[in-house]
C-alpha cells in the first residue's frame, strides 16, 4: 500500500498481504530510489523509510489544506483522497498516487528551470554542462580506441516519457520502460544513450557495446550495462549523487 501510494509499484498490480515476487521487485526498486541496501526485505530502515516518506506527504497536504488524516505513515484511504482532491486541482490525472509530476506540484511548486515543458533532445547541449563535458570526453575517448560511437538520445521530455510509460500498461504494445515522467535522469538532462555504429549502422556486436560502457566508466560516467534492475547497454548518466525524487523536490546539481 505504501509502495503504490509513494509510486513505487511500476507494474500497476496490487499489492496485497501476500508479498510475492512482483511485490519484491516494488520494494527493491524503493530500495535503490532511496540508497537503501537492495535485498527486498521490510527491514527496519526500510520500514521507518516508507513510514517518514508518507508522513512528509500528509504533513505537506494538510499544511495546503487537504485533508490527508493524522501524519501517521499509513497511505490509507483519507490520504489516497486528498492526494486525489489535490491532484484534481492542479489539473493532474486524478489517480491517488503520489507520482513524480505531483510530487514536484507538491515540493517545487515554483521551479528555476523548466524540466517539465522542455522539448526532447538528441544534442549533448541540451545535457547539464558538466555531464555535456563528460558526454565529449567519452566520444573523444571511443574515436581514440577505434569506436564510432554515436548519440541516440539526450534530454527526454516528460510527454515523451509518459508516453512510453503507458506502452503495455494503459496503451497497446509491451511494456518498455519503467520511468514515469521524472523518474528517468534523461527528464533532468543528467543522462544519454549512446550506441556503437559499424559502417554507418548500429552494431548489435555486444563487445563493442562493452567496450564502449568501459570507456564511458573511465571518464566518470556510470553505465546502464551495470544496472541491476534492468540492464541497459546504450544507456549513461551522471546523477552528482542526487535521487530522482530529490531532483523533484527541487534539488539540483552544484554550479
Ligand atoms: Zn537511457
Amino acid at each position: 500500500m505504501e509502495l503504490t501510494g509513494l509510486s513505487k509499484n511500476y507494474n500497476n498490480f496490487i499489492i496485497d498481504d501476500y508479498f510475492d515476487k512482483k511485490t519484491e521487485d516494488a520494494l527493491m526498486n524503493y530500495q535503490d530510489d532511496v540508497r537503501l541496501t537492495r535485498n527486498g526485505i521490510v527491514g527496519p530502515a526500510t520500514w521507518a523509510s516508507l513510514i517518514t516518506r508518507v508522513k512528509t506527504i500528509q504533513v505537506k497536504l494538510n499544511s495546503l489544506g487537504y485533508n490527508a488524516g493524522s501524519p501517521d505513515g499509513w497511505f490509507g484511504p483519507v490520504t489516497t483522497s486528498a492526494v486525489k482532491r489535490f491532484q484534481s486541482a492542479h489539473g493532474l490525472v486524478p489517480e491517488g498516487v503520489v507520482n513524480p509530476r505531483t510530487r514536484v506540484k507538491l515540493f517545487n511548486p515554483h521551479p528555476i528551470d523548466n524540466f517539465e515543458t522542455r522539448p526532447s533532445s538528441t544534442s549533448l547541449s541540451a545535457l547539464d554542462p558538466y555531464v555535456a563535458k563528460l558526454a565529449h570526453e567519452f566520444l573523444r575517448l571511443c574515436s581514440a580506441n577505434g569506436l564510432d560511437v554515436r548519440i541516440l538520445a539526450a534530454f527526454r521530455s516528460w510527454d515523451e516519457s509518459d508516453r512510453l510509460y503507458a506502452l503495455g500498461r494503459t496503451a497497446p504494445g509491451a511494456v518498455v520502460s519503467n520511468a514515469r515522467a521524472g523518474d528517468s535522469y534523461h527528464n533532468w538532462g543528467l543522462a544519454f544513450d549512446a550506441a556503437p555504429f559499424v559502417n554507418n549502422v548500429m552494431t548489435t556486436d555486444r563487445a563493442k557495446f562493452y567496450l564502449m560502457g568501459h570507456l564511458g566508466e573511465q571518464v566518470g560516467l556510470q553505465w546502464g550495462g551495470t544496472f541491476k534492475s534492468i540492464v541497459d547497454l546504450p544507456h549513461f548518466q551522471y546523477t552528482f549523487g542526487l535521487t530522482t525524487e530529490e531532483l523533484q523536490d527541487g534539488k539540483r546539481p552544484p554550479r
